[in-house]
């Protein structure tokens, strides 16, 4: 039996996207955009500190009672006629939904974009079952033509341009057009799409809030592609993580009002629905089954292990879009499905640190994210948490074990510090020409991507005493 291909490294896949000319034009032009959107919408909105702050308040109070509420959602969702499915992980959840599928002889499925369905692995356990999967949120779609998985929690295809999408489009869609606009294109993907959402079996979708009063589950698209996906078919199933839980529709508006600013910079998505249990009698239209599978995934280990403020994400996908690392390398880079900060700090609790003890490193801490994010994550003090994890269960590598030690034995002897550094400092420079250093012996890995400015004369403690010192 031949063995499973390697994955490349996380610098492997570093180096990759960052000698990607292409990748970078299509991060630079969905990011920069996201930015100025979020950015206007925000300046129009004097009540967005006052909105960030009860979105915080009403995340903190359902994380701290979330058995009250999971036990009054599923008691309002029953009610309304929905089935409840407990899962404890993502294997679980996939084989609750593959069971369902079968049970209502489904050969189609369609799926609505949703991040924790990606988290859990659907998209191949339904492969793996041989029910036909097909995407129906236009950037899923593209990556699913693709074969490639997302890169950005909010715009999966965001690696490409529009560009690739059209040569995409031209290769698998059956009359694709001239597709020499971006309107050309969505009109193609429509009348690919059409016929597939009315052919579907059993539709699934994700849920951006479940309403414990009233036991119903929101999602928001700006496609209209929920509510194809979930109208036609007999079976609809969701798929969510139990942190999706609000108590009331008004705190549900309250968190839609951050996330769609925060996320595209408009005021409100195109489309906002409020699934409540199965078509009843009377309904023109509607699926005769509901299926809602709650997924703790690492939740409540979460709470428990200090992360309780990371369950307050809403994913809106700013962190992504105002990160300096990710906006050189892009989603795929990161090797997880949650990518940029948000995604090193979720990643290790999913796949364990040992997996993914890259991910907290690949961090300025220049504090960005947690400036936009709009349910006040306070991301940087969350990854600083996992390196100094990485620390004391010994993954560190030997080079960053032996560079720390010595580097903390110069701290405690500021005299000998300051004398290596000045020393340190005149070395750097034999190495500048022009003003840059471009190479420089034992620090391959910073000039390979990058020059570094010739540093002053002085190292910052001397230019300090001596300023100090000046009448
Ligand atoms: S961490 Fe904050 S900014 Fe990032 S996706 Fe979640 S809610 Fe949005």
């Amino acid at each position: 039996m031949n063995a499973a291909p390697q994955r490349p490294s996380f610098d492997a896949r570093v180096h990759a996207a960052l000698g990607n000319p292409l990748l970078k034009v299509a991060i630079d032009r969905t990011t920069g955009n996201a930015r100025s959107k979020r950015a206007a919408a925000m300046a129009a909105w004097p009540g967005f500190a006052a909105a960030r702050e009860l979105g915080r308040d009403i995340k903190d109070h359902v994380i701290a009672h979330l058995d009250h509420y999971l036990v009054q959602f599923e008691r309002n969702a029953l009610a309304s006629g929905a089935q409840i499915h407990w899962a404890r992980n993502g294997p679980e959840a996939c084989e609750m939904v593959v069971a369902i599928c079968r049970k209502a002889g489904a050969r189609s499925v369609t799926r609505a974009k949703s991040m924790l369905g990606e988290e859990i692995g659907l998209p191949h356990a339904l492969e793996a079952a041989g029910i036909e999967r097909v995407e129906t949120d236009l950037a899923e779609h593209i990556i699913q033509l693709a074969g490639d998985p997302p890169s950005h929690i909010v715009w999966p295809a965001l690696h490409k341009t529009r560009e690739q999408v059209a040569e995409l489009f031209r290769a698998h869609h059956h009359d694709p057009g001239a597709l020499a606009s971006v309107e050309a294109m969505v009109a193609s993907a429509r009348h690919e799409l059409r016929s597939r959402f009315l052919a579907a079996d059993v539709g699934i979708s994700g849920a951006n809030f479940l309403v414990a009063d009233t036991g119903a589950v929101c999602t928001v698209t700006n496609e209209g592609n929920a509510e194809l996906t979930t109208t036609p078919p007999r079976v609809h199933i969701v798929t969510a993580g139990i942190e999706k839980l609000v108590p009331s529709t008004a705190h549900a508006m309250t968190l839609l009002r951050l996330l769609v600013r925060s996320a595209t910079g408009a005021e409100l998505t195109q489309y906002t629905t409020f699934h409540c249990g199965p078509k009843r009698p009377g309904d023109l239209d509607g699926p005769t089954e509901f299926h809602i599978v709650l997924v703790d995934g690492g939740r409540t280990r979460m709470l428990a292990e200090g992360l309780a403020d990371m369950l307050r994400c809403i994913r809106c996908g700013a962190c992504l879009n105002h990160c300096v690392v990710y906006r050189q390398i892009g989603g795929h880079a990161y090797g997880s499905t949650y990518p940029g900060p948000m995604g090193s700090v979720l990643t290790p609790m999913l796949t364990g640190l040992a997996q993914s003890k890259d991910l907290p490193r690949a961090c300025t801490l220049n504090g960005q994210c947690q400036e936009v994010c709009p349910v006040a994550i306070p991301l940087p003090t969350l990854l600083r948490g996992w390196r100094s994890r990485l620390w004391s269960s010994g993954l560190e590598s030997l080079t960053v074990r032996q560079g720390l030690a010595v580097w903390r034995f110069l701290a405690l002897h500021p005299a000998l510090y300051r004398r290596v550094s000045g020393w340190a400092v005149r070395i750097m420079s034999w190495f500048a020409r022009g003003g840059w250093i471009r190479r420089m012996p034992l620090a391959g890995g910073w000039t390979r991507e990058r020059d570094l400015p010739r540093p002053p004369d002085r190292t910052f403690i001397a230019q300090y005493r001596r300023r100090m010192r000046r009448p």
